[in-house]
């Protein structure tokens, strides 16, 4: 049998090559985020030298259309021009001074007003936000035990670098080696949208749960929806025990609708989270994260509270100055332009693969959407793993020869924004053909 992988052109790029050989020599694995490598897919990562609106530029000087979007936060595509003067102006004031300033507040009161936080503390990255969100909440409650679900990423905090023990409702073992099994001993990991799972959890652990952590609406196995009512199930358990409702919006927040994912369920039925997450898109393409939620949990945290918290950057003047124009530009009509091109991305991609006979799942939540290439509808993270790697990097691979930088992993988001205008969502239309008959060539 010949090797499958080996049959994908996994395309030529000299100068990304290069300097890829020179980043291993002195970065592990050449990347300073461990996806960015291509190991999913194969091949050399590209190099980017510059951006602009929805296209990348790379060291070769090819173009590609993006559609990572630096994972989420290009909600309004690269360089756009308010932003990129905001920006500009907020460096020539000075960059950092460990002092409050006002586009901290501004960006804390454009947050309060947008979603159902009273407070908000700022960090600088969701796993930051995550981490502390957690810690608060243990704080607040006297509890220890924290529940996760399965194929939920909250960023790389020990405790939730944790893999599901043996029984449906034992605590974890460590995901990775160096996460001491004491920081996963107190981590329930149960199978996402499974409701008599979770039921189970509380009706055991009841008294001893600290907060239930969950990806608003999961994007890190790809997009898997929240079944109706599974959010609003936990904030009801969460309540009735008096844990911790801890929603992640680090990747819908401001992205999956402009109210975060929220805006599809806890908005219109009646609840909100405890404590909320938020990251990427907030951050306008710098490092800006924050966590908030009620007053009274808000208020615990230091210096009014017991809970400690610090970040010498954080609510950093430049970063809080991108995420606050990124924010106010971050119109209804953004998130219209955005659904309006998901929806041909996704239309196009579906005949695409249908024409080719690849069978795949289009799957959504807000503006948010990803494929898998699987034969029934994925509902969590084992369901995830059906998907077709082989089919997908021959897929990846061919987009990317014909200009169109797609995330170089099956269980990601395909990320758009405001500048993705016709012309570049014909661009990505036109490659598709191909690439589902390059998908199609590997399942043979
Ligand atoms: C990206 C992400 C994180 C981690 O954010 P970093 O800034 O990469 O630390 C946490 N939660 C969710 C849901 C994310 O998508």
């Amino acid at each position: 049998m010949p090797d499958i992988d080996s049959s994908i052109d996994t395309g030529s790029a000299p100068a990304s090559e290069a300097l890829f050989a020179r980043a291993q020599a002195v970065t592990p694995g050449g990347v300073n985020s461990p996806v960015r490598a291509f190991n999913a897919v194969g091949g050399t990562p590209r190099f980017i030298a510059s951006a602009e609106g929805a296209w990348l530029t790379d060291v070769d000087g090819n173009r590609y259309v993006d559609l990572i979007c630096s994972w989420g936060p290009m909600l309004l595509g690269h360089r756009h021009p308010e932003v990129e003067a905001a920006v500009t102006a907020a460096i020539q004031r000075g960059t950092s001074y460990g002092t409050p300033t006002t586009p901290e507040v501004e960006l804390a009161e454009e947050i309060v007003g947008r979603t159902p936080v009273d407070e908000v503390r700022f960090v600088s990255s969701g796993t930051e936000a995550t981490m502390s969100a957690i810690r608060l909440a243990r704080g607040f409650t006297g509890r220890d035990v924290i529940i996760k679900f399965a194929g939920c990423y909250h960023g790389h905090v020990d405790s939730l670098l944790a893999s599901a023990g043996s029984g449906l409702v034992t605590f974890a073992v460590p995901g990775t080696p160096g996460v001491p099994a004491s920081s996963t001993e107190l981590t329930l990991v149960l199978p996402y949208n499974d409701t008599t799972a979770l039921e189970a959890a509380f009706a055991e652990h009841g008294p001893r749960i600290a907060a239930v952590i969950t990806e608003a609406g999961p994007g890190n196995m790809g997009v898997v929806p929240p079944a109706p009512g599974f959010n609003q199930l936990i904030s009801t358990l969460c309540a009735k025990h008096g844990a911790l409702f801890i929603s992640d919006e680090v990747m819908t927040g401001f992205r999956a609708t402009r109210d975060g994912h929220w805006g599809l369920d806890g908005k219109v039925e009646g609840w909100r989270p405890d404590l909320i997450t938020f990251g990427k898109v907030m951050g306008g393409g710098f490092p800006a994260a924050a966590f908030g939620g009620r007053a009274d949990v808000m208020r615990t945290l230091s210096p009014v509270g017991p809970v400690y918290q610090a970040g010498t950057l954080s609510g950093n003047p430049v970063a809080t100055t991108a995420g606050l124009t990124t924010l106010r530009l971050a119109t209804e009509e953004v998130y219209g332009h955005i659904a309006r091109a998901a929806d041909v991305v996704k239309q196009a991609a579906s005949g695409a693969l249908d024409a080719a006979g690849v069978a795949h799942q289009v799957q959504s939540t807000g503006t948010m959407f990803s494929i898998f290439l699987t034969e029934a509808p994925v509902t969590n993270f084992d369901e995830a793993k059906t998907t077709d790697e082989t089919a997908y990097k021959a897929f990846f691979h061919s987009m990317l020869a014909d200009g169109v930088y797609l995330p170089p992993s099956a269980y990601e988001v395909w990320f758009l924004s405001a500048a993705h205008d016709d012309e570049a969502l014909d661009h990505i239309v036109n490659a598709l053909p191909k690439a589902a008959r390059a998908a199609a060539a590997v399942q043979r």
